[in-house]
């Protein structure tokens, strides 16, 4: 359902994606995983064009966008099609928990003001902040900020929801709550590619694990596979620093 074909990213003269294949297929949970500065943050915010691709092909369903002459419409479409979580949350502060969801539905989604709110309202009672509705950030946890960002998320009604180290900015105590949502709306068949330090999280959450390394793909597979019998060294390096 989404594929990616020889993505390929340079930063100045670092290459930082060196040609990605990839292919997630509906309801599918992706990990990626590999260490620092493998290039995991930038293949995700290439998808939905935060980044720009050098070069390569896009795919979600029937629609492609040829990375290195996009429509400038071509870009708003793979936009709309997905949807990120951010390491930071990125929430308007200004705005309240139930605002900052709404906002996408009435700017995005054109939906009028009491449809925007009726579905927000769910999606925060879906991610356990019914009581929060008229919070500002200032006055939620980060767990409680970061479960606001998936509820905004959801609200978009993504083809693909991208999670970029959802938890890492997390006092550890809060990561427990962030993870729980993340599993629940997993069950719900909603397709996501996660960027995750949290291996045990993705050993049985994600259906397909990819390990990058370099700016490339080393390693992928089912997570059964991929963390008892993997086929790489360095695979293997990596996933034994966690053990
Ligand atoms: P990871 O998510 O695996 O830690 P990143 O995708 O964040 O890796 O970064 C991969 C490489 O790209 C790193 O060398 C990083 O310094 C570089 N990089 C990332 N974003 C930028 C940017 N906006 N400008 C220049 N270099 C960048």
């Amino acid at each position: 359902m989404i594929k990616l074909r020889g993505i390929t990213k340079a930063f100045g003269r670092n290459a930082v994606l060196k040609g990605i294949d990839l292919t997630v297929e509906k309801g599918e949970v992706v990990a990626i995983l590999g260490p620092s500065g493998s290039g995991k943050t930038t293949l995700l915010r290439c998808i939905n064009y935060l980044e720009k691709p050098s070069a390569g092909e896009i795919s979600i369903g029937e629609f492609r966008v040829q990375c290195k002459k996009p429509a400038k419409k071509d870009i708003q479409a793979l936009r709309r099609k997905t949807a990120m979580v951010f390491q930071q949350y990125n929430l308007f502060r200004h705005k309240t928990a139930l605002e900052n969801v709404m906002e996408g539905l009435i700017v995005v989604q054109r939906l009028p003001k009491q449809e925007a709110r009726k579905r927000s309202v769910e999606l925060l009672e879906k991610v356990g902040l019914g009581d929060k509705l008229d919070a500002y950030p200032s006055h939620l946890s980060g767990g409680q900020q970061q479960r606001v960002g998936i509820a905004r998320a959801l609200a978009l009604n993504p083809e693909v929801i991208l999670f970029d180290e959802p938890t890492s900015a997390l006092d550890p105590e809060l990561v427990g709550e962030v993870l729980a949502v993340i599993r629940k709306i997993a069950k719900e068949g909603i397709t996501m590619i996660i960027v995750t330090h949290e291996m045990g999280f993705a050993q049985d959450v994600a259906s397909h694990i990819v390990f990058m390394e370099g700016g490339a793909v080393v390693e992928e597979g089912p997570p059964r596979a991929l963390f008892q019998s993997p086929k790489e060294e360095r695979t293997r390096q990596f996933l034994a620093r966690f053990t």
